[in-house]
């Protein structure tokens, strides 16, 4: 669960085309993260696995299956948002029961399962309160759970600390890594921090204008980067 092919994709809005044919394989359990300037297309990428854009051309799959035509809803993966898109008014609770709801599963399982998302992000004692009585942290945690009870075969996360002050921030990674491991899921991380990249990614993903410039361990892209740009964007010494 969770292996991502990219085959040949592009995307273009109007006449601009933002991703010129793209090849990219992710694995079952690897932490990706995609990095580059802004504008450089990490989002489009992103939404376009999710099934947020259409592909202009090319093919998705997902788990051997063809996922290009698939709505966003029936890929089995999870997007994670910015900690602002909690629905204020419900409890944690209630916020990361939403999905679930949604989905017809019934209340002893939702049950089971926010307390378990519950216990993985230290969100136990948090559960009655509104996402207005946690700290940014906390509502981030919340985001990240109402996707964990989804259990998606790959979450994707879109610059999902953008909004924390750095120390949180420092914070944050450090539990989304620990959460990588315990659930041994898929991720992909968009992020235009070289050392979010360079301390979270199993494999970085370089892009510069839509095109992938190099893919690596993060100890491949230090030592042997493939361009200047990627040395540079890195900060190796080559
Ligand atoms: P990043 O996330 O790396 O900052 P984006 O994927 O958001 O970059 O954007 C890549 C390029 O595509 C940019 O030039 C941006 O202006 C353009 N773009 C993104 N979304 C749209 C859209 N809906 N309509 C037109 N242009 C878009
Ligand atoms: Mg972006």
């Amino acid at each position: 669960m969770g292996n991502i092919s990219l085959n040949q994709v592009t995307k273009s809005f109007g006449d601009v085309q933002v991703i010129p044919p793209l090849d990219l394989d992710i694995h079952e359990g690897e932490f990706v993260v995609f990095v580059g300037p802004s504008g450089c297309g990490k989002s489009t990428l992103l939404r376009l696995i999710a099934g947020l854009e259409d592909t202009s051309s090319g093919n998705i799959s997902i788990d051997g299956q063809d996922a290009t035509e698939l709505p966003p809803a029936k890929r089995g993966l999870a997007m994670v948002f910015q900690s602002y898109a909690l629905y204020p008014h419900m409890s944690v609770r209630k916020n990361i029961a939403f999905p679930m709801r949604m989905a017809g599963i019934d209340e002893a399982e939702q049950n089971t399962k926010i307390e378990a998302a519950a216990k993985a992000l230290n969100l136990t004692d948090y559960l009655d309160r509104r996402p207005g009585q946690l700290s940014g942290g906390q509502r981030q945690r919340v985001a990240i759970g109402r996707a964990i009870v989804r259990e998606p075969a790959a979450f994707l996360f879109d610059e999902p600390l953008s909004n924390l002050d750095a120390a949180l921030r420092v914070g944050m990674r450090l539990e989304i890594m620990e959460l990588h491991k315990k659930l041994s899921t898929t991720m992909i991380y968009v992020t235009h921090d070289q050392v979010e990249a360079m301390t979270m990614a199993d494999k970085i993903v370089v892009l510069q204008a839509g095109v992938i410039e190099q893919v690596g361990s993060p100890l491949e892209l230090y030592h042997t980067p493939r361009n200047k740009f990627v040395a540079g964007f890195i900060g190796s010494p080559k």
